[in-house]
């Protein structure tokens, strides 16, 4: 079975730890978080399929870490948990973008069938690329490292495993710098898109090392267009990949 990572966005301990426990013993790949800030951070991370999210927090109410979460990733599972369990809720969760809701105090049952099946309508899940063969070696986005037979692993940015997932996802199409900034960090201005040719770079040169040859074969630059994945980068299905999992 795929384990898919789950991101929970709850303060209070107990019911964090609780859903954290639950989860785990379902099979899932819990990512707790305690506040807004740091839930937003986990739920933007490579290869991740749905966010659980409070929303009353600290740091960043629930209500922004979902408007801004819905800017970068539009399709991505949102269960909103709710405290007061009040209609008015509910609804503004779900005019925001949340997918379903699960009103506190839950039973671990219930909040298991509404994970379940909003997984299983998620047109997140198809996408969620979690290896690519690179050349000789290979780019693990969960462990965000390459590796190669022989040689150590080479480490990746989180920034550098999500442009990776994007042109991925959208491979054959050329991806423009202002879409990798709009997707990766909510920015809409044109500003910095040499930060993106940075970061590229420095991908191209890290994945020569691992998997040999030229770094344009594995990020193609398209004139006037921008990057698109390259001949040499391949996302491997999980079935060819497993028993690399833990
Ligand atoms: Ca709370």
């Amino acid at each position: 079975m795929a384990s898919h990572r789950i991101v929970i966005v709850e303060d209070e301990a107990p019911i964090r730890e609780a859903v954290t426990e639950v989860l785990r013993g379902a099979g899932y790949e819990p990512i707790p978080a305690a506040d807004g800030e740091a839930g937003l951070a986990a739920a933007r991370r490579p290869g991740v399929s749905l966010v659980l999210l409070d929303l009353l927090l600290p740091r960043l109410d629930g209500m922004d870490v979902l408007a801004r979460l819905r800017k970068t990733h539009p399709t991505l599972p949102v269960i909103v948990l709710t405290a007061r369990g009040t209609e008015e809720e509910r609804v503004a969760g779900l005019r925001g973008g949340a997918d379903d809701y699960v009103v506190k105090p839950f039973s671990s049952k219930e909040l298991l069938a509404r994970v379940e099946a909003v997984l299983r309508r998620s047109p997140e899940r198809p996408a969620a690329v979690k290896r690519l063969a690179a050349g000789a070696a290979t780019v693990d986005l969960l462990r965000q490292e390459i590796r190669a037979e022989g040689a150590d692993g080479v480490a990746l940015s989180e920034t550098e495993c999500d442009i990776l997932v994007h042109l991925a996802n959208h491979a054959g199409r050329a991806i423009s710098r202002n879409e990798l900034l709009t997707r990766l960090w909510g920015i809409t201005s044109g500003a910095e898109t040499r930060t993106i040719d940075m970061h590229i770079a420095r991908l191209r040169a890290k994945l020569e090392s691992a998997g040999g040859g030229e770094g344009e074969r594995y990020i193609v630059t398209v004139r006037g267009k921008g990057y698109m994945l390259g001949p040499a980068l391949r996302p491997l299905d999980e079935d060819r990949a497993a028993g690399g999992d833990a």
